[in-house]
């Protein structure tokens, strides 16, 4: 690297412990829905990593025994020495390409529900387990915690001979053992592993020794700790009992790996933690006290903010998850001097819904992720064109640019036309709405690129009809025309029984809020049928506005889907707070210019609400006239991507867009017979 390079502090190794990080780019653990179910695929997401230039790559929580069994959760597992091969596949991915392996033990006490052990569940005293399952765990005595620490200390010589070079002890997220001894909310005990914090921190202080006893001679024992609960004085506060649990264990870990607990606080959402480095003002207290090193997190992406929180003391490495998933070569990109390149996290939570789902890891702005070893897609790299053809992308929404961007880095010619003045589709126009502005990176990450190619041709306000897609003369076409949302009222809940709608009630879609256009004066009534983000900004956004706002939907939560992007009880209680009038499990049946009824999803018992207006989000139509059209026009390919083929998320268009980019000019045999490649168990072996 040029020594004029503004960001050269970030190249310098850190030492930890007997190993050394080539630079300041760590990324901490985080699940990926792969863990030991798919381990191929975890192995290259984690490979891929070390290629993008981090100097330590962590894998996820790794259940240590039997009694912390995350099923169905598709998490680390390393129960007994059968589970090493599937680890070594990790290590060896990350020692390929020069950087750190590092495992995150877990034991997860009331947090594991043992559904496929059916194991007794452990905790440091009697309590219901953390999940709605209707169970509860048992108080561990003195011999259990001997068991506990004999688990721990033999799944950290596993980890060893498995490859690894940085050992955790993992106290966070309220997800482990070590950590709900440490806090008195969930620790009643009256022995010496109970009451002060020294005692509360017993438990910890041994499983570091432990760790150090074990493997310290060639591993570093990492320490991840929630220093702060976020919940004020009815939990862990970095200032208070936070800092004390630092200086108790100071220089005992090799690294202190600091956070803040529960997930959803640590990783937050954009929508309601927009600053990167949120995290900052909590690490500070961990430098001050320790000589040892600290890595931090906070959806860091700016390599400013990342130089100047090493210049100012706040952390020696540079911690992240998200934004290792959305661009697994930030290290590379700005060593290289192409920080301008970085595809940065837009903090919309999906790759966190994929663990809550137990799928693979999905990205919304990164679409290679989780499909390096199945797919065999890099993030960085595509195939060269195969012709010479020519290639047409009509709709500039985030399929349509993906598409258009991998095509021309497949070196074809493209030309992407727009209805618009604007590009960015759904992107540009969600964007704008409360909360979301950090999801106009979609769009700008592959503008940049985009305008930067002397092989691509961008058109707005250009909205193509069939006559002058053939007059353009090209001949593969990709069609990214979107949809829009229905105005009848027709959705999941209403399908059998379509609401009666009358002519002169007012109605309203997603489109025309995002359109600028605004309810009449009076109140309005939002139907959610749809379950996920947007419902719940819209009406955010009018109560704001000062409108007298009801949201209404048939599912028994605000947003429900939201519960898997850790945002559903801060939207509700968002609403909550600006006075809006929340109906759950409420079906719509009819709606009049004054008045909406609305049955009980379950009696069918009729409410009259009274509302001027009505926001439907509910389905969505498809744009597939122009498609329709062009399938009899000869042309040499014809595809529909995106939501004009299959309405869904961002994440989805853009993978829609990327995936047909990668397919084109693929033999289609092949393309039909290989979705992908799939871990599937031997049956011979078993035999064997
Ligand atoms: P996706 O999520 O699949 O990318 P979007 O709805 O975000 O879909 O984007 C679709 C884009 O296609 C919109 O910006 C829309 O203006 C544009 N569009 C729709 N019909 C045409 C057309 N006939 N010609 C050019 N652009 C079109
Ligand atoms: Fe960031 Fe969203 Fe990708 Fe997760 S899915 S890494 S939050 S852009």
């Amino acid at each position: 690297m040029s020594d004029a390079n503004p960001y050269a502090l970030l190249f310098e190794p850190v030492r930890i412990g007997p190993v050394t990080a080539r630079n300041r780019f760590y990324q901490v653990p985080h699940c990926t829905g792969l863990g030991h179910v798919r381990p191929r695929a975890d192995a290259a997401v984690r490979g891929m990593k070390a290629e993008g230039g981090w100097a330590v790559v962590s894998n996820q929580e790794t259940e240590i025994h039997p009694t912390s069994d995350l099923s169905p959760y598709a998490e680390g597992r390393l129960w007994d020495e059968r589970d090493i091969p599937a680890l070594r596949l990790m290590t060896d991915a990350v020692h390929a390409h020069g950087a750190l392996a590092a495992i995150q033990l877990a034991h997860n006490g009331n947090h594991a529900q043992n559904l496929l052990t059916r194991a007794p569940v452990l905790a440091p005293s009697e309590m219901s387990i953390d999940t709605s399952q209707p169970k509860q765990a048992q108080a561990m005595d003195k011999a259990d915690i001997r068991e506990f620490r004999r688990w721990h200390r033999d799944a950290a010589l596993r980890a060893r001979d498995a490859g690894f070079d940085i050992i955790y002890v993992y106290a966070g997220h309220n997800m482990t053992l070590a950590h709900h001894f440490m806090l008195p909310h969930m620790n009643q005990r009256s022995d010496e592993y109970g009451g002060s914090l020294e005692n509360r921190v017993r438990l910890t202080r041994e499983l570091l020794e432990d760790t150090h006893e074990a493997v310290g001679d060639s591993c570093a024992v990492a320490f991840r700790f929630a220093i702060d609960e976020m919940m004020g004085a009815d939990g862990m506060q970095a200032a208070e009992e936070g800092r004390a649990v630092v200086e108790l264990l100071s220089d005992l870990p090799d690294l202190w790996d600091v956070n803040v607990a529960n997930w959803s606080n640590d990783s937050a959402t954009t929508r309601f933690q927009p600053e990167d480095g949120y995290q900052n003002a909590f690490l500070s207290h961990v430098k001050q006290i320790t000589r040892k090193p600290v890595v931090g997190v906070g959806r860091l992406t700016s390599p400013d903010m990342m130089l100047s929180m090493v210049k100012k003391g706040i952390v020696d490495l540079i911690g992240a998850a998200r934004p290792s998933i959305a661009d697994p070569f930030i290290p590379k990109k700005i060593e290289e001097g192409r920080a301008d390149e970085i595809r940065e996290c837009i903090g919309c939570n999906i790759c966190v819904s994929s663990d809550n789902l137990g799928i693979p890891i999905r990205c919304t702005q990164n679409p290679t992720m989780g499909e390096e070893w199945r797919r065999g897609w890099h993030p960085e790299i595509i195939a060269p064109r195969r012709s010479e053809a020519e290639t047409l992308v009509i709709g500039g929404g985030p399929a349509g640019l993906e598409c258009a961007m991998q095509l021309a880095r497949r070196g074809y010619q493209v030309t992407l036309a727009e209805a618009s003045s604007e590009l960015g589709g759904r992107v540009a126009k969600e964007s704008r709405l409360p909360g979301l502005a950090a999801w106009s990176r979609v769009a700008d990450y592959r503008l940049n690129d985009l305008k930067q190619r002397g092989n691509v041709r961008l058109f707005t306000d250009s909205r193509l009809d069939g006559e002058q897609v053939a007059e353009l003369g090209i001949e593969h076409v990709f069609v990214a025309t979107g949809c829009h949302w229905r105005k009848d009222g027709i959705g999941r809940s209403t399908q059998r029984h379509p609401p009666m709608i009358a002519s002169n009630a007012k109605v309203l879609t997603p489109n025309d809020i995002m359109n600028g256009t605004l309810p009449p004066e009076g109140p309005v009534m939002i139907y959610d049928d749809d379950h996920i983000y947007l419902a719940g900004v819209i009406t955010e956004k009018l109560a704001t506005a000062g409108y007298q706002v009801a949201f209404v939907t048939p599912e028994s939560l605000v947003s429900a889907y939201a519960v898997n992007t850790l945002e559903q009880s801060r939207i509700q209680a968002r609403l909550i707070e600006l006075g809006v009038d929340i109906r759950c499990n409420q079906v719509l049946t009819a709606l009049q210019s004054d008045v909406a009824c609305i049955g009980c999803a379950f009696t069918g018992r009729q409410t009259d609400i009274p509302c001027a207006s009505m926001v439907l989000v509910t389905e969505r139509r498809r744009e597939t006239a122009l498609y329709d059209t062009l399938k009899g026009a000869g042309l040499k390919s014809l595809e529909l991507i995106g939501d004009a083929a299959s309405p869904g998320l961002i994440v989805d268009a853009v993978f829609a867009g990327h995936r047909a980019a990668r397919d084109f000019e693929r033999p289609k045999a092949e393309a039909d017979k290989d979705w992908f490649r799939r871990e599937i168990i031997d049956l011979a072996e078993d035999a064997s």
